[in-house]
């Protein structure tokens, strides 16, 4: 427990004086943040969710939280990079046989692997749950020919969690998950995918033809990847997606609430910005926001690790509360900061650009609520 406290406190340190300093070169030159990376993984970061018995520091959705929330704060294209690796390897660890275990886990602990999800597809959108793909028996074997539409961290990942329809597929669900490692024969990462926020983040598309996909890589038992995208996937994905995204919110707010104090008017005597009622009123919306959202990330994680039954809804809303609640505060943090902001000053813009993609990246925030709805009616999800 000590050791995995001082990860966090390591990657906390690192976050703010590594991170931070290089997040707008990162942005701005829209470079994958390869040497945050290798920072992290010294530091056991990339590690945080390996089990213990191989080599990681056995972390749980909270420990994750509070890494990516700190990432998020300083430089979101990391954080983002980061949360699909923990998915990739929360994936692996939780379905993976022991031999594929043995040989990612504890490299990805040392900080000397790290992985993705290459999950959706033009044909499914953001329903990624349902691939179009399909994978086939070609007489000696399987083999999968495939088009994934966006993937963090394409052709920079050591490893990639790969979904597919497996052969014969009785339908939209019957899914098989497959690591797939870089430079497998077949693997291609094709071009980069000009993003408005999350520069950083290498997402692109990446094609799969004529791949291997025997058993040996397949992560789970026949046709169970549809139950770990659920079962696994999801909870990692919207509780890290909701950190991040309450740490670009809080950034954003301790920048306006330093600005709107710095910036005085010399027609008003020198009284500053932070002394008129409505940027008070605005201030007090965003906290107010950003403490809901906080919240209910909390009450989420600590729902998903005691296994209440009524935690799935949360998992599903958490995702979209944190990002709107990011949205509003980084909204009005533009509005408050005005040309200063609007001009590049103090990352506000980069901010902004970046608190779009929580609500787009799938499940979206209006699928999101669609499920949410059905589930509260006691309606098939599916
Ligand atoms: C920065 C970034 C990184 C990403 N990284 C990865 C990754 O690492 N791995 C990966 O697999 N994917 C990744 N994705 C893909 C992402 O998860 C989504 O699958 C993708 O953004 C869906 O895009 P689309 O344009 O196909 O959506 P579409 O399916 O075309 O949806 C368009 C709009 O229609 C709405 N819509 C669709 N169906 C419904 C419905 N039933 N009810 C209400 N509204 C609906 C959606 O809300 C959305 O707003 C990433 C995306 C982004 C932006």
């Amino acid at each position: 427990m000590a050791e995995l406290q001082a990860v966090l406190t390591a990657n906390e340190r690192i976050s703010k004086e590594t991170l931070g300093p290089r997040a707008d070169q990162t942005d701005q030159s829209r470079r994958f943040p390869r040497e945050n990376l290798v920072d992290l993984g010294k530091a056991g970061v990339l590690g945080l969710m390996v089990p213990k018995e191989y080599g990681g520091w056995g972390g749980t959705l909270a420990e994750m939280s509070r890494a990516l929330e700190a990432q998020g704060q300083n430089c979101a294209s990391t954080a983002m990079v980061v949360l699909m690796h923990y998915c990739a390897m929360a994936t692996i660890a939780a379905k993976g046989s022991e031999a594929m275990k043995q040989q990612v886990l504890p490299m990805a602990a040392r900080g000397e692997h790290f992985g993705t999800l290459a999950f959706s597809e033009a044909g499914s959108g953001g329903h990624f749950y349902m691939p179009v793909s399909e994978a086939r028996n070609n007489g000696t074997g399987t083999e999968l020919s495939a088009s994934k539409s966006f993937v963090t961290s394409a052709g920079e990942a050591d490893s990639y969690v790969v979904s597919t329809r497996r052969a014969g597929a009785s339908g939209p669900t019957d899914v098989n998950l497959y690591l797939i490692p870089k430079g497998a024969n077949g693997f291609a990462a094709q071009g980069r995918f000009e993003g408005l926020g999350l520069a950083g983040n290498a997402s692109a598309p990446m094609s799969l033809s004529n791949v291997a996909v025997n058993d040996d890589v397949r992560v789970g038992a026949e046709g169970s990847g549809f139950q770990t995208m659920l079962e696994v996937v999801l909870p990692t994905f919207q509780i890290g997606v909701a950190s991040i995204s309450i740490g670009i919110a809080t950034a954003a707010f301790q920048t306006i609430t330093a600005r709107v104090g710095a910036r005085k008017y010399e027609h008003a005597g020198g009284a500053a910005l932070a002394s008129i009622p409505r940027v008070q009123f605005l201030v007090a919306e965003m906290a107010i926001e950003l403490n809901a959202a906080r919240g209910y990330l909390n009450e989420t994680i600590r729902k998903a690790l005691g296994g209440d039954p009524t935690a799935m809804v949360d998992v599903l809303g958490v995702k979209v509360k944190a990002a709107e609640a990011c949205l509003g505060v980084v909204s009005r943090a533009m509005t408050l900061g005005g040309g200063w902001a609007f001009g590049r000053k103090g990352g506000l813009e980069r901010m902004f650009r970046d608190a779009q993609a929580a609500a787009v990246m799938a499940p979206s925030s209006d699928v999101l609520k669609d499920f949410i709805g059905k589930a509260c009616l006691g309606l098939p999800l599916f």
